[in-house]
């Protein structure tokens, strides 16, 4: 056996003392982030550097290239803050409307306080927050799915889906029911809630993707976070959908397109 004494890994040391941020080496440090620690002000501005770095090779922008975007908002912390970076990084240096970085900047709400009734002050406050920043606003109730002529699209499903029963699709699309009533017997003859949780998610997306049409829009911004994405591939790996992933997890994608 080797007298020497074991040396046991510690993984990746800090860049820098806990006591001081790594930016300004002057403050006390309020975040730490893989092993750097930053106070608040400097944490602000590396992360919105951070995403402006990432943003603009995404979307390969340019002067004379402005997409018409679209950002989701639910009122949480991840959209929140994805609003914050994109309306910061949207008027960049720039004051001047024709010097910004997109052509249309949209934030749309889906107001989903029919199924939850808890959240029905949600909408205002959420509205009051945009408009103060700003922004043009849109907002769009739950049950608007099937307000629209695609509403029997909305519901279309293959054959040996399980997701909603075909007696339950041809009821709700072809029942003169309000659009609340539909929604509401849609759910309600949705048993699990698994299924229940997807459908929701198709709604809503299908509810984003029809806003941004109607706004003319190319891009639809969500905020994603990494529990999001780790939730999205176990679901849907253990669905059979692994072959999917590759375009669901990347930076951009034109899976929802058309
Ligand atoms: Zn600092």
């Amino acid at each position: 056996m080797c007298d020497q004494p074991t040396t046991v890994s510690l993984g990746r040391q800090p860049k820098r003392s806990a006591n001081v941020c790594y930016k300004c080496n002057t403050a006390k440090p309020a975040v730490k982030i893989r092993h750097t620690f930053y106070c608040q002000p400097c944490f602000l501005i590396a992360f919105n550097n951070k995403f402006r770095s990432r943003i603009g090779k995404a979307f390969k922008l340019s002067t004379t290239k402005k997409p018409r975007v679209l950002l989701a908002l639910s009122g949480g912390s991840a959209s929140r803050a994805l609003l914050d970076l994109v309306s910061n990084f949207s008027r960049l240096d720039y004051e001047k409307e024709d010097k910004q970085k997109f052509e249309k900047f949209v934030v749309c709400h889906v107001d989903e306080s029919c199924l939850f009734p808890n959240s029905a002050s949600n909408a205002a406050k959420i509205q009051e927050y945009v408009d103060a920043a700003g922004i043009e606003f849109s907002r769009v109730g739950l049950e608007e799915v099937f307000t629209s002529d695609d509403a029997g699209h909305v519901l279309e499903v293959s054959p040996q889906s399980s997701f909603i029963s075909g007696d339950v699709r041809a009821h709700v699309v072809a029942s003169d029911a309000s659009p609340l009533d539909k929604l509401l017997a849609l759910f309600t003859a949705t048993k699990k809630l698994s299924a229940q949780e997807d459908l929701l998610g198709h709604l809503r997306s299908t509810l984003l993707l029809r806003e941004a049409r109607r706004h003319n829009c190319t891009l639809v911004l969500l905020g994603d976070t990494c529990t999001r994405l780790a939730i999205r591939v176990i679901t849907m790996t253990s669905r059979g959908r692994g072959a999917a992933l590759p375009v669901e997890l990347n930076d951009t994608s034109a899976w929802l397109g058309g």
